[in-house]
């Protein structure tokens, strides 16, 4: 595994900010970390990243136990923690020429040019860092985060704060580290974690609520399944209702109709044109988001 949690609670003074927590991410997964402001993301990065300690529970990224191998961990690590500190009067090349120092990079000038290459920095190279905007300055966050080479990267909310066109590009920079990286990141974005993640890890007031894939986390959320069908001829209401499993019937006009079912219908849909000798033109189940999968999943 690139990061094993096991059972880790965090406790602040009175405050239980991370509840027996355990995630592992498989190398070369993009994992997504979502939760409600306060609901502990940023406390699990800052423990898996070395910056603070847990209060119980192990962890290890790449085989070494962060409180036994911490420099060993973040060898392996790239961060870029949530409000993204930077020393706004150093200049671009300045300030990755120095981080590359602290990692003990071998050819200090070749790898800072790479990774202004990497991240699309080109013109902005020669300046300070408080004269980039936002998006630029959250890519010179992941030139420091990769300077080291690092096989795991965590992201604390690498998009937030930045405009549409921002969010796409420093979005489809993720999408790519991610093909040769590990990466986990939070984000508030639900359609950014749909996009790029192929695991979703939902925590609430310090604890895991979910745990799967997008998909199926909005799918496991569904009480009731709604499919839109539409034949080719009319079709008595009446008969239709008869289909095993329908709860509920709106006509859309037209042959259409859309079912609410508490199951997914479609194959007895299919029967039941075959059998009446329909056509089907349409059948779709409509998709429950993540979102409102998140919503459910995060209320008290
Ligand atoms: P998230 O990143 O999901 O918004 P955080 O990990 O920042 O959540 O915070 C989790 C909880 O721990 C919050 O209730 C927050 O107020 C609390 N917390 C975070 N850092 C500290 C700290 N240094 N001291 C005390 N409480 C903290
Ligand atoms: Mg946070």
């Amino acid at each position: 595994m690139s990061i094993e949690v096991q059972n880790v609670s965090k406790v602040y003074g009175e405050q239980n900010a991370l509840d027996n927590i355990s995630i592992s991410v498989k190398p070369g997964e993009i994992v997504g970390f979502l939760g409600p402001n306060g609901a502990g993301k940023s406390t699990m990065m800052k423990i898996i990243t070395c910056f603070i300690p847990q209060t119980a529970g192990k962890i290890s990224v790449c085989g070494f136990d962060v409180e036994q191998d911490p420099l060993e961990v973040k060898k392996r690590v790239g961060y870029l923690p949530e409000h993204n500190p930077l020393y706004l009067d150093m200049y671009v090349k300045e300030y990755l020429t120095f981080v590359a120092g602290l990692h003990l990079v071998p050819d200090k000038k070749k790898r800072v040019d790479e990774m202004v290459k990497l991240v699309g920095l080109e013109l902005e190279q020669n300046k300070q860092i408080g004269e980039l905007s936002k998006g630029y300055r959250q890519r010179v966050g992941l030139a420091q985060a990769l300077i080291h080479d690092p096989d795991v990267l965590i992201l604390d909310e690498p998009t937030t704060g930045l405009d549409p066109n921002q969010i796409e590009e420093i979005r489809n920079l993720i999408k790519k580290l991610g093909e040769e990286k590990t990466v986990m990141m939070s984000t508030h974005i639900m359609q950014e974690v749909e996009a790029i993640c192929d695991r979703v890890v939902i925590i609430s007031q310090g604890k895991i609520v979910a745990n799967d894939t997008s998909r199926n986390i909005s799918e496991s959320q569904e009480e009731q399944h709604v499919t839109r069908v539409e034949f080719d001829q009319s079709v008595e209401e009446d008969l239709l209702r008869k289909v095993s499993g329908v709860l509920e019937i709106r006509s859309m006009g037209g042959n259409e109709w859309m079912i609410v079912s508490k199951a997914d219908i479609r194959n007895d849909l299919f029967q039941f044109s075959v059998k009446n000798n329909l056509g089907i033109l349409t059948l779709q189940k409509e998709e429950k988001s993540l979102e409102e999968a998140f919503k459910s999943l995060t209320k008290n």
